[in-house]
């Protein structure tokens, strides 16, 4: 660090995001991108005058991409927020809603991306304790610790980097004993099977739904995310939006988010098939002795009986898989592992077989 950082920011530890090596060399299963190309529509969506218009700057409202994505999910388009990625809305969140003197809530087991936007703007946070669920290991969310907390509150539905999911109906309970605070359900896994709140947003005015493209429409390289809240909350985000970054969507990300919803078929296809892998891949890794965590996201989150869980990431990584495995002692003997396609689960249950082999 400089000796010109401001005092707040000595010593800060940024966000650390999983490892990017993207050379064909690895098997790719450590940060939940799909394994699937983007819609043949999307790949032809860009053409030579939208290279073009490249010296003129987009329009600052979105306005064709956020009606596409009104009507997609029956909301009027002053419902709908547009971001660099999902994460600016939780920076732009944190910004808009959360007073000095007030705290933040999340889950302790949960992306630690809300950890660090939190310390970056100075926010107190609760940290709410997970609970024990059948014979499995403290890693689920009591939607009751939410209730009435009368805090902001941040909750990731599937939460990572588990893929628990809660219901709606506890959702809904969460948003209604918190009416003076605003609530955010981080949706970034919801399309693999969890139920969406977007339908609440039309009757409580303090609940707000994000959402990315960069996990189920396979556009995580695009940078593109949005939230649906009521039209005063989306104003309040578009205030801080328009006071850090006007011109926070490219043009050429613009053009092709317009084509990934008009493709949406394709993507929910994907999104089955995924599921579908994950079923099977679950199975798998339960035969070889591996505590599967239920998930309804595109990745799993499993311990081995016998092995360490860093034993297992580093053993893989040597066979040329990348999985992620966090340090912090509560989940250090799991990893989390993305489902690729059926090719690349087949290679993965292959080596894992391998390594339990050898270190059983
Ligand atoms: C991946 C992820 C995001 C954000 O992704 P972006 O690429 O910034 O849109 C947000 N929340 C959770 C829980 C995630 O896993």
């Amino acid at each position: 660090m400089s000796r010109f950082i401001k005092t707040a920011y000595q010593g800060f530890a940024s966000y650390t995001p999983g490892e990017q090596r993207n050379d064909g060399t690895y098997i790719k299963l450590n940060t939940n991108e799909s394994p699937y190309p983007p819609a043949p529509s999307v790949l032809e969506a860009l053409k030579e005058n939208d290279l073009e218009a490249l010296r003129l700057y987009p329009d600052p409202t979105g306005r064709i991409l956020k009606e596409k994505l009104a009507s997609l999910y029956d909301v009027k388009p002053e419902n709908v927020f547009l971001s660099n990625g999902s994460d600016d809305i939780l920076n732009f969140a944190m910004m808009a809603f959360v007073d000095d003197d007030e705290k933040i809530a999340f889950p302790e087991i949960t992306y630690s991306f809300y950890e660090v936007i939190a310390a970056l703007h100075g926010v107190q946070v609760n940290r709410v304790p997970m609970c024990a669920s059948d014979n499995l290991p403290a890693l689920f969310i009591n939607p009751d610790d939410y209730c009435s907390l009368h805090q902001n509150i941040i909750i990731p539905n599937p939460n990572a980097p588990t893929g628990a999911a809660l219901t709606v109906d506890q959702i809904e309970k969460i948003v209604r004993t918190n009416p003076d605070h605003v609530v955010l359900i981080d949706e970034a896994y919801v399309d693999f099977g969890a139920e969406s709140a977007i339908f609440l947003t039309k009757k409580y005015d303090n609940l707000l739904v994000s959402h990315t493209f960069s996990k189920y429409a396979s556009f995580a390289g695009g940078r593109l995310g949005f939230a649906i809240g009521s039209a005063e909350l989306i104003n309040d985000l578009m205030t801080i939006q328009y006071s850090t970054n006007p011109y926070n969507i490219n043009r050429l990300t613009m053009k092709l988010a317009e084509a990934t919803v008009d493709a949406d078929t394709y993507y929910r296809a994907n999104a089955e098939k995924i599921k579908a892998t994950r079923m099977r891949t679950t199975a798998a890794l339960e035969a070889m002795d591996f505590t599967v965590i239920p998930s309804l996201a595109n990745f799993v989150f499993a311990r081995h009986q016998r092995i360490a869980g860093k034993t297992i990431y580093e053993e893989m990584l040597r066979r040329f898989v990348l999985i992620r495995h966090f340090d912090s002692p509560v989940i250090t003997d799991f990893n989390r592992i993305s489902i690729g396609s059926d090719e690349q689960m087949n290679q993965f249950l292959e080596r894992m077989q391998e390594v339990i082999n050898e270190k059983s």
